[in-house]
């Protein structure tokens, strides 16, 4: 997705030469018709599949989910990382190793948002190792409903996460795939 490339060209920055920080359109301040286009892409891209639901997982997969989720008339679930005292105790949960804070989390959805007959479109901003997709995957599968695939903002393709996914059955999309950062610079697929 061009738009998006030149967006990540023009406001990423590259740190420690692994992550890419994109606070000025994705990650902190949100940049509504970008999220839009994405999401019309993401539309575009999975539209012979029947869906039923988008679940992604807070915070920055929201955004997009839910423009995703307004263009497709779909409920959008994001998966908690920290139980609320609200949810009772029917709730899904998978072990995801965070790879930008460098801990564990138990994320959860309450078992009541996801149905044996719901297809599934998983949402998320980054792809890296896959640990939050595999996550959310495991959900999907607990709930007995189908998963038509994984839907990524930015993929980093030197890092094993859509291989692994590919690689498990699921089909993965990401709209831009980098490559690599070299010289501080991001080189696209
Ligand atoms: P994974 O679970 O695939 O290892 O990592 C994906 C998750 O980690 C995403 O939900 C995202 O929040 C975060 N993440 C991974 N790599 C990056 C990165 O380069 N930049 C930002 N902003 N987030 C990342």
């Amino acid at each position: 997705m061009d738009l998006l490339k030149q967006r990540i060209q023009t406001d990423g920055l590259i740190i420690n030469n692994s992550l890419l920080k994109v606070d000025s359109f994705l990650n902190q301040q949100i940049d509504p018709e970008l999220m839009m286009k994405i999401g019309e892409e993401f539309v575009r891209r999975f539209k012979d599949e029947k869906i039923t639901k988008i679940l992604t997982i807070e915070s920055s997969g929201i955004a997009v989910s839910v423009m995703t989720g307004l263009i497709l008339k779909v409920p959008v679930i994001f998966a908690r990382k920290h139980k609320p005292k609200v949810t009772g105790d029917e709730v899904y949960t998978a072990k995801v190793y965070s790879y930008t804070k460098g801990e564990s989390n138990t994320i959860m959805i309450s078992k009541q948002f996801l149905q044996p007959e719901d297809n599934v479109l998983i949402i998320d901003d980054f792809l890296a190792n896959g640990e939050a997709a595999a996550g959310l995957a495991n959900i999907v599968e607990q709930a007995n409903a189908k998963l038509a695939g994984i839907g990524i903002v930015i993929e980093k393709s030197f890092q094993p996460g859509a291989q692994k996914l590919t690689a498990a059955g699921y089909r993965v999309e990401s709209l831009a795939r980098i490559k690599a950062f070299s010289n501080g610079q991001v080189e696209f697929m």
